[in-house]
């Protein structure tokens, strides 16, 4: 049985939106960031949460989940964001470049038909601030059809809390491939 994924996403999740009056939450500190092709001088300003790299670490040492990132950082995930976590040099699935403006072209999250191509039958959480109806429906239908699907889904204004990944570790450890090993 292939393992289960553990897909992540980085804006609205790891990098939250600013609230009202462009507040962060106070867990979160400032980093600037160069992306690839993006000049050294025009660095992005990042709010991150130096919890989320143990609490991360924490889930992905159980062993019942393999961390892939899925964010539109794309490779800028493994070489700037994750590090300033604390996070291990993790894949992130390849995302196309597509010029939409808006996250639900189809009316589901625009990432959806490349996570489903790449997952094939495999089971996966994906944690994501930006799903819609049509996304929910599609875990329902591939965990009814036999292939495990969770998604879980944090507000983009408060990011991932413990809570998230209690409820992803207790759903991953109730699936029959983790009883196996
Ligand atoms: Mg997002």
């Amino acid at each position: 049985m292939r393992p289960t994924y553990l897909l992540l996403d980085i804006d609205g999740v790891l990098i939250p939106f600013p609230g009202t009056g462009g507040s962060i939450p106070a867990t979160h500190v400032r980093h600037e960031v160069v992306p690839a092709g993006r000049s050294a001088d025009n660095p992005v300003t990042v709010w991150l949460n130096p919890d989320h790299g143990p609490m991360l670490m924490d889930v992905i040492r159980t062993g019942l989940v393999t961390p892939v990132w899925c964010t539109s950082w794309r490779q800028d995930a493994t070489t700037l964001i994750g590090p300033i976590l604390g996070l291990p040099s993790l894949p992130h699935v390849d995302l196309p470049r597509s010029r939409i403006t808006t996250s639900h072209p189809n009316g589901y999250l625009w990432k959806r038909d490349h996570v489903d191509a790449w997952l094939a039958d495999a089971p996966a959480v994906w944690i994501d601030d930006d799903f819609t109806g049509l996304d929910h429906a599609w875990a329902a239908e591939r965990t009814a059809e036999g292939t495990p699907t969770l998604l879980v889904q944090p507000d983009p204004r408060l990011g991932l809390r413990p809570g998230h990944l209690t409820e992803l570790t207790a759903w991953a450890s109730q699936l029959p491939a983790a009883r196996a090993d």
